[in-house]
């Protein structure tokens, strides 16, 4: 009996491997992207309500039908986009799987997939898994899109663009231009879009998230992905939902249905309860994010990191050109090691990353201690 991998070069993620050496060193872990601090209480009194008032079994397919209306409430209100709470939003078992079932919604063999890198780690394996081919574009030196790249990249086989805004690992957020220019490239062929969007509400300076889901023009061909975990600091929780025309939707439905049927039904209650109870938590979510982001570059700004642009995300990156040449794996496991610190190499996150490129990323979904810390024994080298 031979085991045949469908993935021969592919090991742990970097975030697994970075993790677990980060615990074998005692470093501060700056590097797998999750919260160290605990969401709401009454999040968690609601959950524990659910679980002992019997809500242990499936839920609804599609999601409990409480969570749905308080999302696309909520995404009325900050967006101005209506959202039919039946047919135009599922709650699934996080991101992951979403981008996994809207790829498998529209991906035939051979269909081509455009994403940008860096990009995150399973979009091209979940491309491959079903014989799409996945075109990777490198994002430019300051992480925007490159719109002449991406035309010149379409062809009649291209089916979907795959987006992520805010963005992980880079922190760039799409612009209104951004939106023009990928409407002048799709409007009149059969191109889909995902946009990847977990990291919607954690946008800083005042910046409004842009979505071509909110964008009439592209609103029909497009699926936008969001996740509970990001938004309420419980990623371990695994629930996350999907939007789209109920045209789409019915697709991504029928491939959902197969994946993961549903997810973890007293969660979805505690959220709608959370949402109901908080109806400006999104805006609250941002500032304070904001603070921890300015807190980690005002610390990094006394070290010799040189910290570049972060619009959005809980992810600052940073170029260490002035502390060592050697190349980002390297410098990643040499920091683990002294002083102790454990960030992320973005070169991970490429097809083929820039050849110079210096530049590691902290998350900074941390509490202000921990970050003091690190920012301390990052001054040291
Ligand atoms: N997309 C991006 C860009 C992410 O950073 C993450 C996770 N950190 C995900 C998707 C996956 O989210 P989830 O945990 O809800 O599956
Ligand atoms: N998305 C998280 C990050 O970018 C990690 C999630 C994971 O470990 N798969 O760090």
């Amino acid at each position: 009996m031979e085991v045949i991998s469908r993935f021969p070069n592919i090991g742990q993620t970097i975030f697994s491997k970075i993790s677990a050496l980060s615990n074998q060193k005692k470093a501060i872990n700056l590097g797998q992207g999750f919260p160290n601090f605990e969401g709401d209480e009454f999040l968690y009194q609601r959950l524990k309500y659910y679980i002992d008032h019997g809500q242990n079994q499936y839920a609804p397919m599609t999601g409990m039908p409480k969570l749905r209306e308080i999302v696309t409430l909520r995404h009325q209100e900050i967006y101005g986009n209506a959202v039919h709470p039946q047919d135009e939003v599922t709650i699934t078992a996080g991101a992951t799987v979403s981008i996994f079932c809207a790829l498998s919604a529209l991906v035939s063999p051979g269909d081509e997939v455009i994403s940008f890198d860096p990009s995150y780690d399973s979009y091209t394996p979940n491309i491959e898994l079903l014989s799409g081919v996945s075109k990777r574009i490198n994002l430019t030196a300051d992480f925007q899109i490159d719109w002449d790249l991406v035309k010149k990249t379409v062809t009649s086989k291209t089916k979907v663009i795959l987006l992520n805004t805010p963005h992980n690992p880079a922190g760039s957020v799409l612009t209104q231009d951004d939106l023009d220019k990928l409407w002048d490239i799709v409007k009149d062929k059969n191109i889909f879009i995902i946009s990847d969007e977990v990291y919607q509400h954690i946008i800083f300076d005042g910046k409004k998230h842009l979505s071509p889901f909110n964008d009439e023009r592209m609103r029909n061909r497009s699926i936008a992905i969001s996740s509970f975990g990001k938004s309420f600091h419980v990623t371990g929780w695994k629930v996350g939902y999907v939007l789209s025309s109920k045209e789409l939707m019915t697709e991504f439905r029928k491939v959902y249905q197969f994946i993961s049927f549903t997810t973890f039904a007293a969660p979805q209650s505690a959220l709608a309860d959370m949402m109901e109870k908080n109806p400006n938590y999104f805006q609250s979510l941002a500032k304070f994010y904001q603070q921890k982001r300015d807190f980690l570059r005002d610390g990094l700004s006394h070290t010799k990191f040189k910290v570049l642009p972060c619009e959005g995300s809980f992810f600052q990156l940073a170029d260490y050109s002035e502390i060592s040449d050697k190349e980002q794996n390297d410098f990643v496991m040499d920091l683990i090691d002294s002083p102790g610190v454990a960030t992320i190499p973005i070169s991970g996150f490429y097809q083929s990353a820039p050849k110079s490129q210096k530049v590691i990323r902290f998350c900074f979904a941390k509490t202000e201690e921990v970050l003091a810390q690190a920012i301390e024994r990052l001054k040291t080298i």
